[in-house]
């Protein structure tokens, strides 16, 4: 536990050090930072460093390196994942001992055949390593009011099911270690990416079953191509220039249904990022997904 003595609001941007940091990405860490800022609050940073697999040698120093360059630093010690491993075993172990969690040998390929969705273990045969699911009871439902989107409403047992803790190779599962990181680091506002919409009944009951409280949710749009799909990793790689910030940052501003007015006269970065507490608004940011084009007029 960080210990930020004072702290009403504490915000946070988690990003897995996948590759180098994309618009998207930027898109979230920076209105994650403006919202802290306006409450007078923090904002931590913390590398969710979990999946080996999936991750590039260098790609968090280097995603750090660029928020500097774009005025975005921690205000504690950044936290990594990979180093929490006993905390999110400590977690487990209690859900286990609760019986809201068991050891499931079902493959992804066998749970196919039901939409992917866990209710009941449909193994045929045992695995050597199992992984670790929470259970999801059947009719659970949960809502939650997101401070973009308004109240959003799942029904967590036919539409998420039992849903994985530890992996079958070990490694431990995105949803846990983030309950139990919001908790420890005290996270009081969670701003990120309507990607992650779905992760959050998960983690609320998660959260219910550890004894934890919630944080706000606040889903920020998705930046998509023209064509209307996701921008892709390679493409949102749309160069950001971590030596000319103003320009991702002016086009992020428009982005979020800013008025870019607000930001004329700021030079310099440390004037725009003023300028950007003092006039964000949260109400004129859009809920649906945010149009960049991609292809040559
Ligand atoms: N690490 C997650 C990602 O990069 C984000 C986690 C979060 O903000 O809750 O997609």
């Amino acid at each position: 536990m960080i210990d930020l003595p004072g702290a009403a609001y504490r915000g946070r941007f988690a990003p897995s050090p996948t590759g180098p940091l994309h618009l998207g990405s930027l898109l979230a860490a920076w209105a994650s930072w403006m919202l802290a800022r306006q409450a007078g609050g923090q904002w931590l940073i913390r590398i969710e460093d979990l999946d080996p697999p999936r991750e590039r040698p260098g790609a968090a120093e280097q995603q750090l390196l660029t928020l500097q360059h774009f005025g975005l630093e921690s205000d504690a010690p950044v936290v990594w994942q990979s180093q929490r491993g006993p905390l999110y075993q400590d977690a487990l172990a209690r859900l286990q001992a609760t019986g809201d969690a068991f050891a499931c040998h079902c493959s992804r390929r066998v749970l196919a055949g039901h939409k992917g969705v866990h209710q009941r273990c449909v193994a045929g045969r045992a695995r050597r390593n199992p992984s670790v699911r929470f259970r999801v009871p059947d009719g659970r439902h949960v809502e939650f009011d997101d401070l973009i989107r308004g109240v959003v409403a799942h029904d967590a047992s036919s539409e998420i099911g039992d849903f994985v803790l530890r992996r079958a190779d070990g490694f431990w599962a995105y949803q846990l270690a983030v309950v139990v990181d919001d908790a420890a680091q005290g996270i009081t506002d969670v701003v990120r990416g309507a990607d992650l919409l779905d992760s959050t009944p998960r983690q609320i009951l998660l959260q219910r079953a550890l004894g934890l409280g919630t944080p706000c949710y606040a889903h920020l749009p998705v930046i998509v191509g023209d064509d209307g799909r996701k921008l892709s990793k390679s493409l949102a790689s749309l160069p950001l220039d971590a030596a000319d910030p103003l320009p991702a940052l002016r086009l992020i501003w428009r982005l979020l249904g800013q008025p870019s007015a607000a930001l004329d006269g700021s030079p310099s970065l440390a004037a725009l990022l003023a300028a950007a507490v003092r006039e964000f608004d949260i109400a004129l940011i859009p809920s649906g997904h945010l149009a960049l084009r991609t292809t040559p007029a």
